[in-house]
């Protein structure tokens, strides 16, 4: 079997990345969604293994110096990482695993796989970006206004990811962003297994030279 695809899914905060993945993996199931380990502290509804794995600096950097993970960055004073074990797992098993994390860590894994597809997420304007982060009433001006800053910041580093999937209407996002991973399956590097077995099999087949 050829194995799954690695997606990482990066976006600015409040460009509905979240409900994006919610979506995506409830309604196909050939998607695996890593969840990465953390030291910044649960929120009230978070739980443990669920939305992140949460860990003491300590045993964070425990990780890191195991080779547990496959990247990690800090972000906001916190670590954040993806452990290695379960996305290797996943992938063997044929999954399409993905990644839903910041920028350094996004590209430090198309470093380390670069047949990794990258994805920016982003609403359809700078002006719905601003709606969405007030509208969801749970930070202050000043809180929007640093989102706001960083997601200026982030822009320039739209162009290193490989497609731009823009969140206007949920289900056509979703659409469009199964289909973005269903074209890696059809890439030549992705079918590696498939090429070897027609060859062993064509092999059988073969009668002296031909070209
Ligand atoms: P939050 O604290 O809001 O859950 O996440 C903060 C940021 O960390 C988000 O941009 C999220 O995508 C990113 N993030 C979550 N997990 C990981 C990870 O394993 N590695 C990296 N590099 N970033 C992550």
């Amino acid at each position: 079997m050829n194995k799954g695809v690695l997606a990482v899914v990066s976006g600015f905060s409040g460009s509905g990345k979240g409900t994006l993945m919610k979506a995506l993996t409830s309604q196909y199931d050939n998607y695996a969604l890593s969840v990465s380990a953390t030291t910044r502290k649960p929120r009230p509804n978070e739980k443990e293994g669920r939305e992140y794995f949460f860990k003491t600096r300590e045993e964070f950097e425990k990780m890191i110096s195991r080779d547990e993970l496959i990247e990690y960055a800090q972000y906001v004073q916190n670590y954040y990482g993806t452990p290695k074990a379960y996305v290797q797992e996943q992938m063997e098993k044929g999954k399409d695993v993905i990644l839903e994390i910041e920028i350094q860590g996004a590209l430090e894994v198309k470093e380390k796989y670069p047949e990794a597809v990258l994805i920016f997420v982003t609403p359809p304007s700078a002006e719905e970006l601003k709606r969405r982060l007030t509208e969801r009433g749970t930070e202050s001006e000043e809180v929007i206004e640093s989102r706001l800053n960083r997601a200026y910041e982030e822009a320039s580093y739209m162009k290193q990811y490989d497609y731009l999937l823009i969140n206007d209407d949920l289900q056509e996002c979703v659409e469009n962003m199964h289909q973005m991973i269903a074209k890696e399956h059809c890439k030549i590097q992705q079918n590696q297994v498939f090429i070897e077995n027609m060859k062993k099999e064509l092999k059988v087949f073969k009668k002296g030279d031909s070209i």
